[in-house]
């Protein structure tokens, strides 16, 4: 698949439109800028953010390992040649027929349309729970939830109180997995330095759903998981859906109910798919495409990412699929333009990888196993080098080497207090 355009006619003046500054949205950027440099080919981007955020370190931040700043990267520094435009504004529509975008503010046309808007986090309906919870999908979010944490332990201690913190989360995916054991070792950490708090009090839950937790992983992983869960003192139950959250107070469908002082919402995601004018089209579902990554009917609108889903094809809504993904979807726009075939995407997972606390994690990279202080070694070096820009690569570096000799970064920053 590797080949260097040579047939794009310079004059061509084709307008290849982006929607979404994620890890899809970027990389076909970078893709397809290769292929098509110097031949008429301009990009436009649209996105509601103006930077690249790498969500597999969000539990990092929320923990307080990195900082907010580490972790994401100005989008007009990694969109910078042969750019139209980069539009901050939000995608409302697509006539997919007339082939324009319409946006918050204006609308843009396309010769071609890549949407990779991704997803939010799904409440799945549920009573309370986008009221009492906390999310984790947005640095936003990350870095309040630490300021959450950090907050709970100041007002314990200022009411000399020594009762139990509840802390749960909600969901038994990898996200709900390595939130829950990083805010093990923050809590740890931070437990110390309160006079009224000890580490025995403190209480971490997962509520997963169904029986099978980490759908989808192998059981080998699940069972390092569990040593990390005894040894972060991590309670896992399953079978536990829940029916509706009151303030403190998560009521499961079995009529149970628990405290909790802290609840972490990681109960999966929704597409952020946005309106079409397409025949019998479900906003609330993920865009369906073909094999070749693009709408049924409209070979010049691809969608990928967590926004969309393989036709008979199902695949995991994952940074490493949304990359591969985004570098057919470019190749294919490439083989379009010159009307040549166009390639399937085979779903190529490289493996599971799993981060469980400091210095430890869990992988299975083809048929290797690798765990603890390994695997942590290689799950950070295989995300690093998933980042964007060299800069945000060396502070990562250096706040992960900060951390292994010093304490993380413990600061809760108030934004409304100044
Ligand atoms: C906490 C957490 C941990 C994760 N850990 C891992 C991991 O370890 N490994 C892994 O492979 N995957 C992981 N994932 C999943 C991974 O983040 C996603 O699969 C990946 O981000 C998908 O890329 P994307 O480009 O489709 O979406 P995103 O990266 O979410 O990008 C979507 C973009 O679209 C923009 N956007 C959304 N709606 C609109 C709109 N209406 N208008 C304009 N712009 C819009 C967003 O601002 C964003 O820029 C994790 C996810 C989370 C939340």
């Amino acid at each position: 698949m590797k080949k260097k355009n040579q047939k794009v006619h310079k004059d061509s003046n084709i307008k290849v439109v982006i929607l979404g500054s994620g890890f899809a949205g970027v990389n076909v950027y970078q893709y397809l800028h290769k292929l098509v440099h110097g031949f008429g080919v301009s990009f436009y981007m649209v996105s509601d953010v103006n930077y690249f955020q790498f969500t597999p370190l969000l539990h990092e931040v929320a923990s307080g390992l990195l900082r907010p700043e580490d972790i994401i990267s100005p989008i007009r520094e990694n969109i910078n040649c042969c750019v139209g435009d980069f539009i901050l504004d939000k995608v409302v529509s697509i006539d997919v027929n007339a082939r324009i975008v319409k946006l918050e503010h204006t609308s843009i046309n396309f010769d071609y349309l890549v949407i990779a808007t991704g997803a939010s986090t799904n409440y799945r309906g549920i009573e309370g729970a986008k009221e009492y919870s906390y999310p984790l999908k947005t640095i936003d979010d990350a870095a309040e939830l630490k300021n959450k944490v950090i907050a709970l332990f100041e007002g314990r201690e200022e009411s000399s109180s020594d009762s139990e913190i509840s802390i749960i989360v909600v969901g038994g995916g990898p996200t709900g997995i390595e939130i829950a054991t990083e805010l093990s070792d923050l809590t740890d950490n931070l437990a110390p330095l309160y006079k009224s708090i000890k580490k025995e009090n403190i209480k971490i839950s997962i509520f997963n759903a169904t029986e099978n937790f980490l759908n989808g992983f192998p059981d080998v992983l699940k069972k390092s998981v569990k040593n990390a869960f005894k040894k972060g003192r991590i309670s896992l139950r399953l079978d536990a859906a829940v029916q509706k959250v009151e303030e403190a107070t998560l009521v499961l469908k079995s009529g149970e109910s628990a405290h909790f002082d802290l609840l972490i919402w990681a109960g999966g995601v929704l597409p952020n798919t946005p309106e079409m004018n397409l025949p019998s089209f479900d906003i609330t579902k993920r865009i369906t495409v073909t094999d070749y990554l693009n709408l049924e009917g409209y070979a010049h609108i691809f969608a990928i990412g967590d926004v969309s889903d393989i036709k008979d094809h199902p695949v995991p809504q994952l940074a490493q699929v949304a990359i591969d993904e985004a570098k057919v979807c470019a190749y294919n726009i490439l083989q379009s333009i010159e009307g040549k075939p166009l390639v399937k995407y085979r779903n190529s997972l490289k493996g599971f990888l799993l981060s469980l606390g400091r210095f430890n994690a869990a992988s299975e990279v083809g048929s290797m196993l690798f765990l603890g202080f390994t695997a942590w070694v290689l799950w950070k070096f295989f995300y690093l080098s998933m980042m964007f820009g060299k800069g945000s690569k060396i502070k990562i570096l250096f706040d992960w080497f900060f951390d292994a000799f010093e304490s993380r970064d413990l600061l809760k920053i108030d934004k409304n207090k100044r």
